[in-house]
C-alpha cells in the first residue's frame, strides 16, 4: 500500500472560542450547507503578484485538472457518471415546486452525489440514503425531454433505482472489515469480475522480491476478468477514461509551452508520456524528476496517487492540485527540512531503525489555486509525495503545507462554539486559542516534511508486510513523530516556535480529538476505518491507558459530560516517545501481529457511551463534521490579437453553479 501519503491531519476544528464572532475580513468563506457537509471557499493570496507566464502557466495547469473531473466519479462506482448525469438533467429540468420536501430531499442528495464524486460518502465510504423516493425519481425521469437521456426512461430508471434506492446493493465504496472478500464487497470500479485472492494472485506473481526499484504495480489500472482471463486495462489515451485524459494533455501540452524553466519542462513532458502510454516505468521517470524540481515557484500534481479509495491500496485514485510556493511561509519548512538529520537521530527510536542519512525532504508551503478529482470538494492540508518507498529513498520526496486551505478552515470555524463545549476549562481554551494555530500548522509541517521520511525497513521486510493495518501504523508513526517532537526546545532553538508552553495546545487538542470529538464523524454503531482517524484514536486510547497508574491523562465528569485533563504534559510526551518506539519497531520489523493487535485494540471500536455523548454534544453547536471547498473562476484577458494579457481570478461562484458548470464544461466520460 502506497503510504507517505495526503494527511488530513487535524481537520479545521476548534482554533477559536465562541465568543470571538469577528472575521478578518469581508471574504465570505461559508458557502453551503447541507448533511453533514459544509462547503467553504478559500482565497488565493499572491496570485496577483505572479508574473504573467506563472498566471498562464496555472490558468493551464487548471484547465489540465478540471477536465479530469469525471475519472474520480467513475473509479469510484460503476454508475456514478449515469447517476449524476441524471440527477443533474432532473435538477435543470424541474419545474414543479422546489420548496417541496420531496425536491429538498432530492437536492440534498445531489449535493452529497457532487460532494463524494458518487453515491458513497467520500470519507466513511457508506452510500449516502436518498430521503426522496424511488417514485418522484422515477416520475421526473419520465418527464425528462427525450433529448437529455442517453437510454429510454424505462431503462434508466431499471438500472439506477436500486443504486440509489436499496442499501443492500453496494452499501460501501471502500470495505475494510476483516475476513470479507474485500475486492467483492467493495463498490470501487477498480477490479471487475475478480474475487480479492485472484487479484492477490495476480500482483504476487507479477512482483518480484528483488527488484530494488519495482513500479507501482496496478496503479493505473482497472483489474477485470474476461472470457476467463485476467486483464489489466490501462488508463491512458486510447484506454480507459482516454477522452478525459486526451484533454487532460492538451491542456498540459500547452503548460509546456510556457514552463517557469527547464526541470518543469522536463516533468510535464515526462508526465505526457506517461498519460500517452500509460507505462509505469514512465510514471517513475516523472515522479523522479518532479521530486527534483524544486525551484519552481509553481507546481501541481495531476495524475492517479494515492491509493485509499482501493481496499487493497494499489489503484491510484485521479487528482489534480495546482499550486505555487508561499516563499514567506516556507521559510518554517526550510528550516525544519535542513534539521531532517537531527530529528532523525535524537529520535526516541531503536538506532537500528533510523535512516542513516535522511536524504532531499524538501518541504514547502503551498497556495492551492485549483482543487480537483480525489483533492475536490474534500481536500487535504499538506502533502508527501511521491508515493514510491524506493524513489523517495533515492531521490527525496516534496513535502507541502496547503497555507491557504488552512486559513481558511480556521476563519470559517470562527465563533462556532466548539472549544467552548468541549475543553476541560479557559485555561485550555486561552492556549488553543493562542497557539493552535501555529503548532497545528507544526505538526503537519513535522507530520509530512519528517515524520512519512523517517526510519527504515529492516533488510528483506516487505514493505506490504503490514497489509490492511498499513496505512493506519504509517500515519500513526508520522504523527507520533510529530507530536513527539513539537514540545522540543530543538523547535525553540531553530526559531520557529517562542514558546515552550505552545506544544500543550496541540496535544491538548489532539487528546480530545483522537479520544472524544472525532467520532462526530462516526454513525452510532460504526466502526472507525479511515486510516487516519485510526491513528489518532489509537495514539489517545494508548496513552490513556498507558499513563492511566500516573494519572497523565485524566477523564473528568462534570454536569453529566466528560471532559479531558491533562494532568502531565511532559509524561504525556513521554508517552508518545514509548509508542513511536514500537510502532517504527513494528514498521521496521514488518511485525503485522503485532500491528494487527494495537489497531484492533484501541483503533476500531467504539465505546458507546462516550459516542452518544460526544454526539449529543456536538449536535447541539450544529457544526458540519466535514468540510470541502469551490474553487475560484479564473478567467483570461486577452488582447485583440488573442494574446493573454492577464488571468482574472474570482471567488463569487457558488456551490451548485460551480457543480453544473464543472459538468457543462469538463464532461468528457458521460453518455
Ligand atoms: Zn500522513
Amino acid at each position: 500500500m502506497n503510504k507517505f501519503i495526503i494527511s488530513i491531519a487535524s481537520m479545521a476544528i476548534l482554533t477559536t472560542s465562541c465568543t470571538d464572532t469577528t472575521k478578518t475580513s469581508e471574504f465570505d468563506y461559508n458557502v453551503d450547507r447541507f448533511a453533514d457537509i459544509e462547503v467553504l471557499r478559500y482565497k488565493v493570496p499572491g496570485f496577483e503578484e505572479l508574473s504573467l507566464n506563472q498566471k498562464k502557466l496555472i490558468y493551464f495547469l487548471n484547465e489540465a485538472a478540471l477536465h479530469g473531473r469525471d475519472i474520480m466519479f467513475d473509479q469510484n462506482g460503476k454508475y456514478n457518471l449515469a447517476v449524476r448525469q441524471t440527477l443533474e438533467a432532473i435538477y435543470t429540468n424541474f419545474t414543479g415546486d422546489k420548496d417541496s420536501a420531496e425536491f429538498k430531499a432530492f437536492e440534498k442528495y445531489l449535493k452529497q452525489v457532487w460532494f463524494g464524486n458518487g453515491i458513497h460518502h467520500h470519507y466513511s465510504t457508506d452510500k449516502f440514503v436518498p430521503e426522496f423516493s424511488a417514485e418522484f425519481f422515477a416520475e421526473q425521469v419520465k418527464d425528462l425531454p427525450a433529448e437529455v437521456l442517453s437510454q429510454s426512461a424505462d431503462e434508466i430508471i431499471a438500472t439506477l433505482s436500486p443504486v440509489i434506492f436499496d442499501p443492500t446493493v453496494t452499501p460501501k465504496r471502500v470495505n475494510q472489515a476483516q475476513g470479507q472478500d474485500l475486492i467483492l464487497t467493495s463498490a470501487a470500479n477498480l477490479y471487475e469480475g475478480v474475487t480479492q485472492q485472484e487479484v492477490e494472485d495476480y500482483y504476487n506473481k507479477l512482483k518480484d522480491p528483488n527488484d530494488p526499484t519495482p513500479i507501482s504495480y496496478g496503479l493505473n489500472t482497472k483489474l477485470v476478468k474476461i472470457d476467463g482471463k485476467i486483464v489489466e486495462l490501462p488508463y491512458k489515451i486510447g484506454g480507459l477514461y482516454g477522452e478525459a485524459i486526451e484533454n487532460i494533455v492538451f491542456w498540459l501540452k500547452k503548460a509546456e509551452e510556457v514552463a517557469e524553466n527547464d526541470a518543469q519542462k522536463a516533468h510535464i513532458e515526462k508526465l505526457i508520456n506517461f498519460y500517452e502510454t500509460g507505462d509505469l516505468k514512465t510514471f517513475d521517470e516523472y515522479s523522479i524528476l518532479w521530486a527534483q524540481d524544486t525551484l519552481s515557484q509553481v507546481d501541481f500534481v495531476n495524475g492517479f496517487i494515492e491509493s485509499y479509495g482501493d481496499p487493497l491500496g494499489m489503484k491510484g485514485a485521479w487528482e489534480s492540485l495546482v499550486n505555487f510556493k508561499n516563499l514567506d511561509a516556507s521559510r518554517r519548512t526550510e528550516i525544519i527540512s535542513e534539521n531532517a538529520q537531527w530529528f532523525e537521530d535524537n529520535s526516541p527510536v531503536d538506532s537500528k531503525f533510523k535512516k542513516e542519512t535522511v536524504k532531499g525532504v524538501s518541504a514547502k508551503v503551498i497556495t492551492a489555486a485549483i482543487l480537483a478529482g480525489d483533492c475536490y470538494p474534500s481536500t487535504p492540508i499538506g502533502i508527501n509525495l511521491p508515493n514510491a518507498n524506493w524513489i523517495r529513498a533515492n531521490y527525496g520526496s516534496k513535502s507541502v503545507t496547503i497555507e491557504n486551505i488552512t486559513d481558511a478552515y480556521d476563519e470559517a470555524a470562527k465563533g462556532n462554539g466548539f472549544n467552548q463545549e468541549f475543553a476541560y476549562s479557559e485555561v485550555e481554551i486561552e492556549s488553543m486559542n493562542k497557539y493552535l494555530s501555529l503548532t497545528d500548522k507544526l505538526h503537519t509541517d513535522l507530520h509530512e516534511c519528517l515524520g512519512h521520511g523517517s526510519g527504515k525497513l529492516l533488510p528483506g521486510v516487505d514493505p506490504d508486510a503490514l497489509k490492511a493495518y498499513g496505512s493506519t501504523i504509517e500515519e500513526t508513526r508520522a504523527d507520533l513523530f510529530a507530536l513527539y517532537y513539537l514540545a522540543d526546545e530543538k523547535l525553540i532553538e531553530i526559531g520557529i516556535l517562542d514558546n515552550p508552553e505552545a506544544y500543550k495546545s496541540e496535544y491538548y487538542k489532539y487528546i480530545l480529538n483522537g479520544y472524544m470529538t472525532q467520532l462526530t464523524r462516526i454513525e452510532p454503531g460504526k466502526d472507525v476505518e479511515e486510516s487516519h482517524m485510526r491513528n489518532r484514536k489509537l495514539i489517545a486510547e494508548w496513552a490513556y491507558k498507558h499513563g492511566k497508574e500516573d494519572n497523565v491523562i485524566e477523564l473528568v465528569k462534570r454536569d453529566g459530560k466528560t471532559f479531558i485533563k491533562i494532568n502531565d504534559y511532559t509524561k504525556l510526551r513521554n508517552l508518545f516517545g514509548q509508542l513511536l518506539a514500537e510502532i517504527q519497531r513494528i514498521k521496521s520489523e514488518g511485525d503485522y501481529d503485532a500491528a494487527m493487535k494495537l489497531v484492533e485494540e484501541y483503533a476500531v471500536k467504539v465505546d458507546p457511551e462516550i459516542h452518544k455523548e460526544v454526539l449529543e454534544r456536538y449536535a447541539s453547536l450544529n457544526i458540519a463534521p466535514y468540510k470541502g471547498f469551490v474553487n475560484p473562476i479564473y478567467t483570461v484577458v486577452t488582447d485583440e490579437n488573442g494574446n493573454i494579457t492577464d488571468v482574472k481570478i474570482d471567488y463569487t461562484e457558488n456551490y451548485v453553479d460551480q457543480m453544473l458548470r464543472y459538468s457543462r464544461d469538463y464532461s468528457h466520460l458521460t453518455k
